[in-house]
């Protein structure tokens, strides 16, 4: 499972000089972009040239942050970055272990919320009598909620009263 990237391939081409993009293309072809996370909106990752370099990216939105160890100073972002940013967008990532535990956590909420909505539809229009039957059976294998029930019920007949 991937999220949905908000950059795509005309925001890192706006980024590079042309001659970067060719390169960081070719080194993208060539497999020299190493392993990258993914943690919320940051990328890390390694990038073989000449030496290993760490190549790092925020995005935030179409607005892209790289930075880079090496010594490129001609403008622009270096190949570095560009062959990173071609992994990324070709879902060449994987998420770090809290990523993938915060993903969870969300999933998670989701799931129980839609759970909760299911319920109050099904509830609505289930028969008075089924719930009944529901409750009925529920009352029996539970004490507790017997006692509650007995309660509530004397309660609400005071009320009325
Ligand atoms: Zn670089």
């Amino acid at each position: 499972m991937k999220t949905k990237l908000s950059f795509d391939i005309a925001d890192l081409k706006l980024l590079a000089t042309h001659s970067s993009f060719e390169r960081g293309s070719d080194y993208y072809d060539q497999g020299r972009v190493k392993k990258v996370m993914n943690e919320r909106n940051i990328y890390e990752g390694k990038v073989k040239g000449t030496s290993t370099y760490d190549v790092r990216l925020v995005a935030d939105g179409h607005a892209l942050d790289f930075a880079c160890n090496c010594t490129y100073e001609m403008g622009g972002i270096c190949k570095h970055a560009v062959a990173m940013g071609l992994a990324i967008l070709d879902g060449e990532y994987e998420f770090t272990p809290e990523e993938v535990s915060k993903l969870q956590e969300e999933n998670g909420t989701m799931l129980s919320y839609s759970n909760t909505y299911l319920f109050e539809e099904i509830f609505y229009i289930a028969k008075d009598e089924l719930k009944t039957q529901f409750l009925h059976q529920l009352l029996t294998q539970n004490e507790q909620l017997r006692n509650d029930f007995i309660q509530y019920v004397n309660r609400r007949a005071k009320e009325h009263r």
